[in-house]
């Protein structure tokens, strides 16, 4: 489904990925882990267009999407949920399912996608009517998943969606993903500092160290792994 060939993404004149390589193959849950800096984020917006590589081909379904306005990435099939959340606090739960939903004129299949995602999150249900920013951490991930998940994506891209949760929460997250993947067959790329439960959910992973991929295998064999023991999973 995407395929990622020698990427090199910079900031100005800094360079923070050195020719990233991956693949993802449709129906599968893939995780990016490496430390603070890596290049985790760096990845996910060369992807979703947000951050344009200099060199290097990304492939979505044979297409080369480099260069591509993220608008576009989103029609074709791809949705981030950024890092730090970035819901809209002002606007309530149900105005931001309708922004996730902003490219599709489908009214049935968007009604019947937002029913779906409150029967996931019958809490966002609950507060459909209480603006984005009157939510817990926990429950603005799930608006930010949900909001994602509104623009139907094949592809969905969740960067850290641990971050700041309590380890139940956390939990419960990566439950729904785990429920997302197999329920509408969604292929998921998920980075994740917290490299314990992401490998506990992933098919396959990919370790990121200084920009570069340096590891890659079955999820289950990087768990296993001494050096990702020590390096990852403070074993
Ligand atoms: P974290 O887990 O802290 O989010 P990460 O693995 O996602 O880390 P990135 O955020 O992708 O890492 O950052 C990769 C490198 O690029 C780092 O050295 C970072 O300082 C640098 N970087 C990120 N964003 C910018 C920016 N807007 N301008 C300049 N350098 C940046």
């Amino acid at each position: 489904m995407l395929e990622l060939r020698r990427v090199d993404t910079y900031y100005g004149n800094i360079q923070a990925l050195y020719g990233v390589s991956l693949s993802v193959e449709a129906g599968e849950i893939i995780t990016l882990i490496g430390a603070n800096g890596a290049g985790k984020s760096t990845t996910l917006m060369s992807i979703s267009g947000i951050t344009s590589p200099r060199r290097g081909e990304i492939l979505f379904k044979g297409q080369n999407i480099v260069g591509m306005a993220p608008n576009n990435i989103v029609q074709l099939g791809i949705s981030q949920v950024p890092e730090g959340r970035h819901i809209f606090p002002l606007l309530t739960v149900s105005e931001n399912l309708d922004m996730g939903a902003f490219l599709r004129r489908d009214k049935k299949g968007i009604e019947d996608d937002r029913a779906y995602l409150y029967d996931l999150f019958p809490i966002l249900k609950k507060r459909r009517n209480q603006p984005g920013g009157n939510l817990s951490g926990g429950e603005q991930q799930m608006l930010a998943i949900s909001r994602a998940l509104m623009a139907r994506p094949e592809l969905l891209l969740l960067d850290e969606p641990s971050m700041g949760l309590a380890p139940l929460v956390t939990r419960q997250i990566f439950e729904i993903i785990q429920k997302i993947n197999k329920d509408q067959n969604t292929t998921i790329f998920l980075v994740e500092q917290n490299a314990n439960l992401a490998l506990q959910v992933a098919d396959r992973g990919y370790v990121l160290e200084n920009g570069r991929i340096t590891m890659q295998d079955r999820a289950e064999l990087l768990l296993a792994n001494p050096d990702i023991q020590r390096a990852y999973l403070g074993i």
